[in-house]
């Protein structure tokens, strides 16, 4: 019967079935939202995929906040070549060994064969610092604060749409500094950044932490990320900052005169939030009815309805709706207003409440005779979440809005922080690490271990080290593995920064989660 209802596109009530339901399987659930969305298409290239408007809209979202947030930060964009040599790449051991495994080279051209194979960009230090290298002479010209919107490309064997494929658009900062102190403030400034995108705008409670150093991007002294956790529990890395440390600069020869006139190697940080941000949106937000989408992120935040019978004078419903979308614009709202006449008023409710419009309004002849509306929100579903009676005068309108968009906002991210907190396990031992991973739920626990212990976990649990959050609970001090006091040592990234030989206060205490 459900196969048929699948086939038909609805069921009785207008369920779009089409969508599996979440707890039966959330992977093949999450690929039916995708698609029926319409945020993404596969491409014909195993592993790339062609973002609809839909899709692109959400990702439109992202960028307009961080862009201003960079901005107001004194970033500016610019932009580099998709083709590097290869020989960069090679110039930082540890960078080329990292993404060795997922480089797509360009060998050929024009017919001929390249006397040099080209890369195509998995990420752009090493152009940024050939250019740096030119543009960087005194420590006037730092710090030098540049970011970068840009499709990536690398080769993963394992791919999903938005949240892990072959090329993805993204933006990477690329910043200089004259001392380790000013890119190690850096490289956290724009973690905290991408930190409060996450939390304010995109309602996704985030965990801020330091990675391990396994974890670590490649060629970085310290990885700092953003941890999200999704419908099915699973985390999500949505947003790293590095700090490179004079990894780059030593190998690309990007120096400055400092006052006493000494050369010096600029210390740097790189950071990255990507279309995967879209997957995490989708996944921490959705229902079995389809997308879920947070207000401040949501390309339509209020979708008019107008409920017109045939052969009734639709005049006084055309103005009352034109006016209410009139006053939203005017307002800075993102509304749209569905008046065709080829569908129903409920396939259009069943549409946007699968699109993930955060409120719907439905404006009839009647409302109109009564000055009102009804308005649905999306993040309650059902009657409960339906209210009759609404003002129909415009500034009223308006008001009422903005205070409900409001409250589903805050709403959205209470729910996905009871959510989390509810699934994060606080563990003292290694065997009550083992039994929250098997519940399928985070581990969270002091930790001392070394590299081999963490490999452990994931070979023994197949969960992995997610970060060293900067938040600390209160807990032992004594870590659930080694015993060892859960301090630096076990938690201490390849390469110490300045700032945290001196004992940054973010990162004393070893205390992970594993995922
Ligand atoms: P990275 O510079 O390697 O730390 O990457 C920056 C961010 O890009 C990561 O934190 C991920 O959120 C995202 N990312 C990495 N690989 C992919 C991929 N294959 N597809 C989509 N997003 C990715």
């Amino acid at each position: 019967k459900q196969k048929q209802q699948k086939q038909q596109g609805g069921s009785k009530k207008g369920e779009a079935k089409a969508i599996t339901p979440k707890s039966e399987d959330f992977s093949r659930w999450y690929l039916d939202v995708v698609r029926e969305c319409q945020l993404a298409d596969y491409g014909p290239v195993r592993g790339t995929m062609v973002i609809r408007p839909y899709g692109y809209a959400i990702w439109e979202g992202v960028q307009t906040h961080l862009d201003k947030a960079f901005k107001e930060t004194g970033h500016q964009n610019a932009y580099f070549p998709q083709l590097i040599p290869l020989s960069f790449l090679q110039k930082e051991a540890d960078h080329v060994e990292g993404f060795a495994p997922e480089l797509a080279l360009v060998t050929q051209g024009g017919g001929k064969e390249l006397e040099e194979p080209l890369v195509v960009r998995p990420t752009s230090e090493t152009i940024v610092n050939h250019m740096f290298a030119q543009w960087v002479q005194s420590y006037r010209d730092l710090p030098l604060l540049i970011n970068q919107w840009a499709n990536v490309h690398r080769w993963e064997m394992r791919t999903r749409p938005f949240v892990r494929t072959l090329e993805f658009l993204w933006q990477e900062g690329h910043t200089a500094h004259a001392t380790p102190e000013e890119a190690e403030e850096e490289t956290i400034r724009m973690l905290r950044i991408y930190e409060d995108f996450a939390w304010n705008v995109a309602a996704m409670p985030v965990v801020a932490g330091r990675k391990s150093r396994i974890e670590s991007f490649a060629g970085a002294n310290c990885t700092y990320t953003i941890e999200a956790m999704m419908g099915d529990r699973r985390a999500l890395q949505a947003g790293t900052s590095h700090n490179l440390g004079d990894n780059f600069a030593k190998a690309f020869g990007t120096r400055y005169l400092d006052e006493a006139g000494q050369l010096q190697f600029v210390h740097q940080s790189s950071w990255g939030v990507s279309t995967r941000m879209v997957g995490g949106i989708i996944m921490t937000h959705g229902d079995d009815a389809g997308l879920r989408l947070p207000p401040r992120l949501a390309p339509i935040q209020v979708v008019i309805v107008p409920i017109i019978k045939k052969d009734v004078d639709a005049s006084g419903v055309t103005a009352a709706v034109a006016a209410l979308e009139t006053a939203l614009k005017a307002a800075g709202g993102r509304v749209k207003v569905d008046a065709s006449t080829d569908k129903t008023p409920g396939w259009k409710f069943n549409q946007y409440e699968m699109k993930g419009v955060p409120l719907r309004v439905e404006v009839g002849p009647r409302d109109v005779e009564q000055g009102t509306c009804v308005a649905a929100r999306r993040d309650v579903r059902g009657k409960e979440g339906k209210q009759m009676g609404v003002p129909l005068e415009p500034q009223a309108f308006v008001a009422y809005a903005q205070g409900l968009l409001d409250e589903i906002q805050a709403g959205m991210l209470a729910q996905a922080k009871e959510f989390r907190d509810s699934n994060i396990v606080d563990v003292g031992s290694y065997a009550e690490l083992q039994a929250a991973v098997a519940e399928g739920k985070w581990a969270r626990g002091p930790w001392a271990g070394c590299d081999d212990d963490e490999r452990r976990v994931k070979e023994e649990t197949s969960a992995t080290l997610r970060c060293f959050p900067f938040e600390q609970p209160q807990h032992s001090g004594v870590c659930f593995m080694t015993g060892q006091p859960a301090t630096e040592p076990g938690s201490r990234p390849y390469k110490r920064t300045a700032a945290q030989a001196r004992g940054a206060k973010n990162i004393t205490t070893g205390f992970s989660s594993f995922a």
